[in-house]
């Protein structure tokens, strides 16, 4: 079996994007919309799209008759549109659909035989042999150079998004760390190193002041609710641009120490994610608990896909009883003084997010570190960030 896996990174890069191709590229797809949906029928309360090869291959040089720019954009705008309808008849048919599919997105999807990478720059033909969009990559340094291959590029007014990838199989290590999130703080358990803490007020701090902005918006969605959906939107956006901004930072470094030392990762499968309980504070519970589940997961996500980036393996592991089970000789622990917890075995006290850490570390590979475990890995879909 191999575990050889491909591993993707998203990016946006600023572009000023070619108006008229995204203007004409909406159009299209609504032409396309409206032809594949006319091969839609239904029959018993069922839809089902029947589009022959050769309908589909009418529907093409119907909508290349008056398009100036490359083929290829004709042949994504089909694809989307088939993709989209598919998606809809299954809502369809579970009695789930409110509204047929709509084209509303300005966004043109640029397939890999319409771009090429030149000393760097990243050459996209608008129309055959004419007119190109360039990009030149080295521009941001924040991009990936250590990629195989460029996937698909998605084009906005703004921006471009780009996927690289790189496959990778994970190597040896020669240690494990085990991350513990919670909203106030990160705690890794680090073979050799003890344990290690990582403060998220600065996390909390983002999250309280646009939590201020929203409140003092409450006042305009009276008088202006237009306007106060666009700025909740707007600050929605910032938020998050501002708390994956200091957890890049974060996630960056520590998985640059990690593959120093040649350790893998370790982190809590959050698939059945348990409530955390969160202390207390100002801001209000529901909203705090959402945002708190937003960071874990996307802190967990960079951690993982930075490491399978560069070949460390990731373990997932079950977090249920990690913080109330004594690291040391699996007795319960009982809560004895603010975050302290004691073992009722050992009389060992030990904060309740060290002891989660080090049990995490346990369960992801058991044995000395040197020999590593055998724990299955539970692959994962790679986290895209814009
Ligand atoms: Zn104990």
């Amino acid at each position: 079996m191999s575990r050889r896996s491909e591993v993707i990174k998203s990016y946006a890069v600023p572009v000023k994007a070619p108006k008229d191709l995204i203007d004409a590229y909406l159009e299209v797809k609504r032409k396309a919309l409206e032809a594949v949906i006319a091969y839609v029928s239904y029959s018993k309360g069922k839809a089902r799209l029947r589009l022959k090869a050769e309908e589909r291959r009418e529907i093409r040089s119907e909508l290349l008759k008056d398009w100036p720019y490359a083929s290829h954009y004709i042949d994504s705008a089909i694809n989307s549109v088939i993709g989209l309808v598919k998606g809809w008849i299954k809502l369809y048919n579970r009695g789930k659909a409110k509204r047929p599919p709509e084209i509303t997105r300005r966004m043109v999807y640029i397939k890999s035989t319409l771009f090429r990478i030149k000393e760097n720059k990243l050459i996209i033909r608008i129309v055959a042999r004419r007119r190109y969009l360039e990009v030149d990559l080295s521009r941001f340094d924040y991009l990936p150079r250590d990629y195989d291959s460029i996937g698909g590029l998605l084009l906005t007014d703004d921006r471009l998004y780009i996927t690289f990838k790189r496959s990778s199989e994970p190597k040896e290590v020669r240690g494990w760390s085990a991350f513990d999130v919670n909203e106030a703080n990160v705690t890794e358990a680090r073979d050799g190193f003890g344990v290690i803490r990582y403060d998220l007020r600065e996390l909390y701090h983002i999250h309280r002041v646009y939590e201020e902005k929203r409140r003092r918006m409450q006042a305009l969605r009276r008088t202006h609710p237009k306007r106060s959906r666009r700025l909740m939107e707007k600050y929605g956006r910032r938020e998050r641009n501002r708390a994956r901004d200091f957890l890049h930072k974060l996630t960056t470094g520590i998985v640059r120490e990690l593959a120093a030392l040649n350790y893998g990762i370790i982190l809590e499968d959050l698939s059945g994610i348990k409530e955390r309980t969160a202390r207390r504070g100002r801001a209000s519970r529901r909203i705090r608990r959402r945002l708190s589940k937003w960071d874990a997961r996307t802190l967990q996500s960079m951690l993982a896909y930075k490491a399978r980036w560069l070949s460390l393996p990731v373990r997932f592991v079950n977090p249920a009883y990690s913080s109330r089970t004594c690291p040391v000789c699996s007795a319960p622990l009982k809560a004895y003084r603010g975050r302290l917890m004691r073992c009722e075995g050992c009389g060992l006290i030990i904060d309740r997010d060290e002891a989660a850490a080090l049990n995490l570390r346990m369960r992801g590979a058991r044995g000395s570190p040197e020999r590593g475990g055998s724990t299955e890995m539970c692959p994962r879909e790679a986290y895209v960030h814009k």
